[in-house]
This record gives C-alpha cells, structure tokens and sequence, in this order.
C-alpha cells in the first residue's frame, strides 16, 4: 500500500498524497458542477478559473515579472528541445549549449539538426560528474542552452550563470525546489511530470521580449507566439494535467513556500549523502560533491553483484525506483518535493543496515 512504499521514482515521480486525495473527492463531481473537471469544455468558466489560477499561483511562487509569459504547452520537455530553435535558431545563426549531461546532449542534437550549434562548456570527459565553471561563449550567439538540473548523472547548477546573451534554462528536474532570479534567464521550461504534478504538461516562461524575436515562419502549434497570444487556450489544452498543477503549487504555498521546500530538499538529500560520505567507501556518489543535485542523488557499490544485492533488498524492503538510469547503471533515488523526509530517513536507515550486514 501506499504507506509501506517508498517512492524514489525519477520521474513521472512521487505526488504529495494530500493533493491526490484532494483530486480523488473532486474527481467525479468537480465543485458541485455534476461533471469532472476532464468533461468539460475548455472555453468554460469552470476551467478557466482553474487555469488562470495555475498561472497566478506560478508567478506568484517564482515571482515572475509581468514581461514574462508563461505558458502550458504538450510534447514534453523534449517538443521544446526542437521548438527553441526552431523558432531561434535561424540560418547564418548559432546557439551555444553548455553540455551537463544526456538531456543537454538530447536538446544539442535537435537544434544541430535546425542550426548552428557549438558547445559553451562540457563536462562529458568525466562521464558528466560534475558542472562546469568556465563558459566559453562566442561572439554572434543567439542564445545559451544550459540544463540545470541532469537528472540522470545526478548534477545541479547551485548559482547560474550570466551571459550578455538570452540565457534558456530546461529545468524539468528542479523547477520549483528551490527560489530563483526568473530574470536570469529569457526562457525557462519544464516538463510537469517531476516535480509539478502528472505529466502531458510543460510549462514555458519567456521573456516578452525574447519571444518577439522569434522566426515567423514555423507551423501555429509550433510558435510560442500562439500560446502566448492565447493565454495557452488556442487548442485544447491538457485539462486535468493543469488543474493538478495548479493543486501541487497550493501545496507548495502549504508547505510554506519555495524557501521552506528548498530546505526540506536539503535536509532530505542531506540525510541519504550523509551515509554515502560516512561510508568509507561502500557507497560511492557520482557526483563531486560541490556539484551534486538535491533532487537526484546518485551512488554506487563497490561491484555489480553486491549493486544488485542492494536493489534486491531495498525493493523487498518498499524502496521504488533505486535502479540507475538504463545508460549509466549503479542506483539513484529521486528526492523531489513531494518525496516525504520519512521517506529519505527511511532509505538512509537501509542503507546503514544493508552496509552493516554486508561490510
Ligand atoms: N530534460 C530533463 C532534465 C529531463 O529530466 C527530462 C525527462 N526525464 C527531459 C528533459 C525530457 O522530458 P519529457 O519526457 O517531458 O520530454
């Protein structure tokens, strides 16, 4: 059941148990309206509310200023590795991407295939363990790709960097685990399915102005000039992903706002690294530790055999989701918002004891 399994999946990922439960009384009857919220029209005012608020409760969490529009758009974060440059990308152009791991390599390749595209920073060498520090930023760039949390190799950017050019950031893996400056950066985007509720979501904050640059030849769907111009209504939008979005950032505000979920991020990373760095050994991070991620911690154990001894236990234990990522093996748990601390407690505990039977 539900209390008895630790959820450290990497996403879709662990949603806080209150909203769905919260979803579940709503479900079939949405506010007396004698319909879900999934059965009605998307031009209706019931929907409507459900919508702005999403959008309000976001700007009012990350403070966005009013000349930046934020959007729900479909396809994922990775629509929107071909959407950027296909929109800023244009002929004679180029766009530098700061390389942390598989999704940037993943967003490099799709705008190679539109443009010119050259590496600003690349900490691949070193099978993606760390972030780099010293950027490399050519004269004409159009725009600077960076990935600010990599999800896979289990890195996070702790400050950002500034370039006097548009600065875009995927945060799929951290938006809203922590404050941030909107204003760094000309465009933001995320897939929902981590730590925004169920995924068929990805939310988009541009900079007006940075929108208005955009290439005027691509399909409607494909521009963000559509949806902003819309308020992301031009077609059907993904309904109930949004309002479950919208229910997620009321727990946010619950919870006591970004400041308070940044330091319940710490505090869980914090009690899981613990037992990696007090190991001696037995379980060894893949990160360096200036740049390891709150959100996706990753480790491994001395060999394969007793790698996957530990996952065998830990599964039987409750533990879900441990095994690493398919292209880089070992385990990571996965400790976004909505992941409990009695969750992270409750894996540092087995991992002492698997260490202690084991060592
Ligand atoms: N970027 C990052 C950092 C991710 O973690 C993921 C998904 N795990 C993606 C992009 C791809 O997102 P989607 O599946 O929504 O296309």
């Amino acid at each position: 059941n539900r209390q008895t399994t630790y959820n450290f999946n990497a996403g879709p990922s662990a949603l806080p148990t209150v909203v769905l439960e919260r979803a579940q009384e709503q479900l079939v009857n949405f506010e007396g309206n004698g319909m879900s919220i999934m059965e009605m029209s998307h031009r209706g005012k019931v929907y409507e509310a459900v919508h702005n608020a999403a959008i309000e409760r976001l700007r009012k969490l990350y403070n966005i200023p009013a000349d930046y529009d934020v959007l729900f758009l479909q396809g994922g974060a990775s629509l929107q590795f071909s959407m950027i440059p296909m929109n800023f990308l244009a002929e004679g152009e180029k766009a530098g991407y700061i390389m942390t791991g598989s999704w940037s390599e993943k967003a490099c390749k799709e705008a190679t295939a539109e443009g010119a595209t050259y590496e600003v920073a690349s900490s691949k060498a070193d099978n993606y363990n760390y972030i780099p520090t010293t950027f490399d930023v050519q004269e004409g760039t159009r725009y600077v790709h960076m990935t600010t949390n990599n999800t896979i190799f289990g890195t996070q950017f702790k400050s950002f960097p500034t370039f006097d050019v548009p600065l875009i950031a995927d945060m799929s893996s951290d938006i809203m685990s922590k404050p941030i400056d909107v204003t760094n950066f000309d465009m933001i985007y995320a897939g929902a399915q981590k730590n925004l509720g169920p995924s068929g979501v990805t939310v988009v904050i541009i900079k007006k102005d940075f929108l208005a640059t955009a290439k005027a030849e691509n399909p409607t769907v494909l521009k963000y000039e559509t949806h902003a111009k819309n308020n992301s209504l031009y077609h059907t939008p993904p309904t109930f992903g949004i309002y479950m979005l919208g229910e997620i950032l009321k727990w946010i505000e619950e919870q006591g706002g970004l400041t308070a979920i940044d330091q319940q991020n710490k505090d869980k990373a914090a009690l899981i690294y613990d037992v990696i760095d007090t190991s001696e050994g037995f379980y060894v991070g893949h990160a360096t530790k200036e740049s390891r991620s709150l959100m996706n911690i990753t480790f491994r154990l001395q060999d394969e055999a007793l790698e996957k001894q530990f996952l065998t236990e830990a599964a039987e234990a409750g533990f879900v989701g441990l095994n690493g990522h398919r292209s880089v093996g070992g385990c990571r748990a996965s400790t976004y918002n909505a992941v409990p601390v009695a969750a992270c407690q409750a894996l540092a505990d087995f991992m002492k004891a698997f260490m202690k039977k084991h060592n």
